[in-house]
């Protein structure tokens, strides 16, 4: 195995559960922090900017600037700027996902007629901008989803995620949109441009199998269960495809 020279974090679940930190993750991360040693978080959030991100993980101690943060929306921005620059893009979606957009010098228009749609979490979704993304993917938009994600933890319980939001306009238009987040891909590649390494190099650290393993094994790269979130080692044990590494926190992982 080639040495590890980077790390993919995933958020909730490994670096934090809701609003409690996990501190071996956080000790782990300052360590790395500390040295110089590449890594990015990388989340399906899009409606955070990386500086609420960064802000969220300094109030839980880990020392990390906003650098060190690639969310779905930068990464949806990204794809768009290499697929076709400069393209008019119909948004649902919250701030994060607006800045992320205009950073990359695109135009987000308020017209149902748009080179695509992109969708993203939207707490503030109504039928009207639903209506606007439907009528701009009939035009001949082409249909972008931040992610896949059906629901997501709250202090409230499981709420509607932004696949859950965006599965109204898949059904209505009967078109599929194109996910970025994780489990799939793209942000793979992304993630790898901004730290600068490879896929060999690198390893993505997650507590979902569904989400951050399958996204590192769909991506090519190195995959470290951590048991502090969603899935347990008995239900990775069961899968056909196993993570690279698996340990129960990061305080046992010690990396070359
Ligand atoms: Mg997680």
């Amino acid at each position: 195995m080639n040495p590890i020279k980077g790390y993919l974090f995933d958020l909730d679940g490994t670096m934090y559960a809701g609003t409690a930190p996990i501190q071996a993750a956080v000790d782990f991360v300052n360590r790395l922090e500390a040295t110089g040693f590449p890594y990015l978080f990388v989340t399906n959030n899009a409606s955070m900017t990386p500086e609420q991100v960064a802000d969220k993980l300094v109030s839980m101690g880990v020392h990390v600037t906003p650098e060190h943060v690639l969310t779905s929306a930068m990464a949806t921005a990204r794809y768009i700027e290499k697929m076709t620059p400069g393209a008019t893009i119909y948004m649902i979606g919250e701030d994060g996902l607006r800045l992320a957009l205009e950073e990359r010098g695109f135009h987000v228009t308020e017209e149902a007629k748009a080179d695509y749609v992109v969708v993203g979490l939207d707490r503030h979704i109504t039928y009207e901008k639903l209506a606007k993304g439907a009528l701009a993917i009939r035009s001949g938009a082409r249909f972008i989803s931040t992610n896949g994600d059906i629901a997501i933890p709250t202090e409230r319980g499981f709420l509607p995620g932004n696949g859950a939001l965006t599965s109204v306009l898949t059904v209505t238009t009967e078109k599929d949109p194109f996910f970025i987040g994780k489990p799939e891909p793209v942000m793979v590649d992304i993630a790898l441009e901004m730290i600068g390494l490879t896929k060999e190099e690198v390893v993505m650290v997650g507590d979902n199998y569904h989400t951050d393993i399958l996204f590192g094994i769909n991506g090519g790269i190195r995959t470290l269960h951590v048991n502090s979130g969603v899935h347990g080692p008995a239900f990775i044990q069961e899968q056909e495809k196993l993570p690279t590494y698996m340990v129960e926190s990061l305080d046992e992982w010690t990396h070359a």
